[in-house]
């Protein structure tokens, strides 16, 4: 029994018999016995709710899960995938088209639709912007999104206008949107998702002087509801002298205009 696997009783999650908790396979983590299933995602919401770490659904929770527990979450999700395609009266035994669908929603989920939520932040490499030459303009960059809306899991797809005044560092052009992807690869409100992207832009390039705008078409409109077949979300975001100085706002804005009036 090596150092990490001796078990010591949480006083938080639980009293204080040990046998009253049975190792999750493959992990240092434990469960109650009796929760339902020995399941490793209890055991991780468990000690996020112990450490008071959110997980809603626009939330990264990269710090909490290892390459290696994703495979058995996808595990754990397909399991349950599976019953609720039981609970829609769904034959996955027979119907071609439905053997293998809880499996791929699964994996769905954790590699493609709410990637950004398990992945570490990109790597933004800074280069530094201080030769007597430096730019110190704006830089608009255009960044295609698809998200998905936390209350219905409908596809949310868009674009994002991402500004930002030239400060001591620089990142790569490619940088901007991959940020901005991480942000929206996960369950959002694009209220959400346009401070996110603001946030986690200025964090990258220490620039106080961000602005983001997004808009896009929520599939929980189109594709349901009130089935409204071209409507479109504006959201706006703006730090620093984006928000103090009419004209940097401005300019801004007028770049989103050239760059739709040249038809991208
Ligand atoms: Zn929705």
């Amino acid at each position: 029994m090596t150092e990490q696997r001796v078990f010591k009783p949480d006083p938080i999650i639980n009293g204080t018999a040990a046998e009253e908790f049975v190792p999750v396979e493959g992990h240092t983590l434990y469960v109650k016995k009796d929760s339902p299933g020995k399941y490793l995602s209890t055991a991780l919401r468990e000690r996020m709710r112990r450490e008071n770490k959110r997980f809603w659904a626009g939330d990264n929770i990269s710090d909490y899960i290892t390459e290696s527990d994703q495979e058995q979450l996808i595990r754990e999700a397909t399991e349950a995938f599976e019953d609720v395609l039981d609970a829609l009266l769904i034959d996955r035994e027979n119907d071609p088209n439905s053997k293998g669908t809880a499996r791929r929603l699964a994996k769905m989920y954790f590699n493609e639709i709410m990637a950004g939520r398990y992945e570490s932040p990109p790597d933004a490499t800074a280069f530094p912007n201080d030769s007597d030459e430096r730019y110190e303009g704006m830089l608009v960059v255009r960044s295609e999104l698809k998200s998905m809306c936390s209350h219905h899991h409908q596809p949310v797809s868009g674009v994002a206008y991402i500004g930002i005044l030239a400060a001591q560092k620089l990142i790569g052009l490619s940088k901007y949107t991959r940020i901005a992807q991480w942000c929206a690869r996960r369950g959002t409100l694009q209220e959400e998702l346009c401070n996110d992207i603001a946030r986690e832009i200025m964090k990258a390039t220490d620039s106080e002087n961000v602005a983001v705008y997004l808009e896009a078409e929520h599939g929980c409109c189109t594709n349901r509801g009130i089935m409204a077949h071209s409507s479109l979300t504006q959201t706006t975001v703006l730090k620093g002298a984006f928000n103090t100085d009419k004209g940097t706002k401005k300019e801004f804005f007028d770049n989103i205009l050239l760059q739709s009036r040249n038809g991208k």
